[in-house]
């Protein structure tokens, strides 16, 4: 049986989900996923690894559907709400979905979508018409695929990651055991659930334990301390750029709205950031805020999470911690060769939390991995003092310049610190001489106030001379994907 839906019969009577104003317990998950699964069976026993594409807001209807699908036998294929059609029509072409399953405006989008291609269409705006008399449900061995998530696309075309329902398994325990999920923890969703950030680390944990998760029909900072205040929220985990959106808005309240809010955040358990690199001011200016040192952690769709600082004992900024307990982590040159401590290596991860394979792509899947099965994450990092430290991705962030290999997150946080920008991005640029060189990409106040050979002596202090971006550009916003991280291909089409 599905361990989620074994944990949850523990649990029935307790809150499960908060969507649009009202709350679901377990057992009405249970009932509602058991129905659906019933519904997706129709005449068969098991739905042996079909694809069932869902596209539904974050909330209990998304929920339900997800566990029905995985107790039906089904492969889950979330489709991000955000998707334009072109990215639908890519996700079901390339998955090859047989089923697909919406509500309201979406199903809209995807009835005729389904319909021209010939799959089943299941819209959740319509009760089922026939009676379900309770079947029995599959058992699932854990090697049995349960869920298609694609990849940000920060790199290239998204990648469809297929995850075993024992792989999920230890995505999910890994995470509760050493970020000490409890049944009495609350935690609000702003996260967008295609992603494993939103599905395996806020709703699936939060599930698994017994806890409440509760969802934003929509995210603004103001709603997000809106729901904060009435209390009840004790766990948040989110994007860097989401914080840096709450800081935002904080400081502009009055002192008596900070003080109410800091008081309110100050009582929380936990407060977790991932996805991107965590400006260290982001960090340090939250601490003022909440009195919370934010808990970095490092993950992968194809890994789910991998390393993170400690849930207890001392999270370093600018730091992703360490391995957690089962993930085997190594740092290896471009041999795949394991490296002396203190050298500047590629992430390769093994373990129990690992994907099975790229949908549909073989190649893709055998390039991915070792010949002795570690998987090749694609990011440099370096340990210092026994804390991991991101270097960045080695296709997009580590400039090769002049024999030299420069980290652009380094130069980022550097200048960050500069009073006049707000945010930055720092990528390499194809150079004859040099094969590349450090080009930068600013966000600042007053555009007209900042003078480059001003800004250049400032850096000259603080690194040395080949790691000095020799080419700026000034946006007003830097264009982010869905995960908020920055699509630096498209920046390097500036130069
Ligand atoms: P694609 O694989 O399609 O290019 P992607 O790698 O962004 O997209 P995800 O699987 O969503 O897709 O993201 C994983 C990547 O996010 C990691 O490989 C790493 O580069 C980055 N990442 C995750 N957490 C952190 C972190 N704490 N600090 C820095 N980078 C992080
Ligand atoms: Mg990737």
């Amino acid at each position: 049986m599905l361990s989620l839906v074994a944990n949850a019969t523990r649990h029935l009577n307790r809150q499960a989900v908060i969507s649009h104003g009202q709350t679901f317990s377990y057992q009405q998950l249970m009932q509602a996923s058991g129905q659906f699964a019933d519904q997706l069976l129709g005449q068969t026993s098991d739905l042996q690894e079909m694809r069932v594409a869902y596209m539904i807001e974050p909330g209990f209807d998304y929920v339900f559907v997800q566990w029905g699908i995985w107790r039906a036998g089904g492969i889950a294929v979330p489709l991000s709400i955000s998707y334009p059609l072109p990215s639908l029509q890519y996700v079901l072409e390339d998955t090859g979905a047989e089923i697909v399953v919406a509500s309201g405006e979406y199903a809209a989008l995807l009835a005729p979508l389904a319909a021209q291609k010939g799959l089943r269409f299941i819209s959740l705006d319509q009760k089922p018409t026939q009676d379900f008399s309770e079947k029995t449900l599959p058992e699932l061995a854990p090697q049995r695929r349960a869920m298609i998530l694609y990849t940000s696309g920060t790199t290239s075309q998204p990648k469809g990651v297929v995850t075993t329902h024992g792989a999920l398994n230890a995505q999910i325990s890994t995470l509760v055991e050493a970020w000490q999920w409890t049944n009495s923890d609350h935690i609000l969703c702003v996260l967008p659930l295609h992603h494993v950030h939103g599905i395996i680390n806020v709703v699936s944990c939060a599930l698994w334990a017994g806890a409440t998760v509760e969802f934003l029909p929509a995210f603004s900072a103001e709603a997000v301390f809106e729901a904060f205040q009435k209390g009840s929220i004790n766990v948040f985990m989110a994007v860097p750029t989401i914080y840096f959106k709450l800081i935002t808005y904080y400081e502009h309240l009055s002192a008596e709205q900070q003080q109410e809010i800091s008081a309110v955040l100050s009582r929380f358990r936990l407060m977790v950031s991932g996805s991107a690199a965590l400006p260290v001011s982001v960090l340090e200016k939250w601490q003022t805020i909440s009195g919370h040192t934010l808990l970095e952690r490092y993950g992968m769709t194809e890994i789910g999470m991998g390393i993170s600082n400690p849930y207890q004992g001392k999270r370093r900024a600018g730091y992703i911690g360490q391995p957690l307990p089962g993930v085997k982590v190594r740092l290896v040159d471009e041999q795949d060769q394991v490296l002396q401590q203190g050298n500047p290596g590629e992430i390769q991860v093994k373990g129990p939390t690992l994907f099975l394979e790229y949908w549909n792509k073989p190649d893709a899947t055998r390039e991915a991995f070792t010949e002795d099965r570690w998987f090749k994450t694609g990011d440099i990092a370096i340990v210092e003092d026994g804390y991991y430290r991101i270097l960045g991705r080695d296709s997009i962030d580590i400039i090769k310049s002049g024999g030299y290999k420069i980290s652009a997150l380094e130069i980022e946080e550097v200048l960050r610190a500069h009073p006049d920008i707000t945010d930055c991005s720092v990528l390499g640029i194809p150079d004859e001489e040099w094969g590349e060189l450090v080009a930068a990409v600013l966000v600042v106040e007053h555009p007209h106030d900042l003078d480059l050979s001003t800004l250049k002596n400032w850096l000259r202090e603080k690194l040395p001379a080949y790691k000095i971006p020799r080419s700026y550009k000034i946006l007003a916003e830097l264009p982010r994907n869905a995960m908020g991280k920055v699509t630096k291909n498209e920046l390097k089409k500036l130069f």
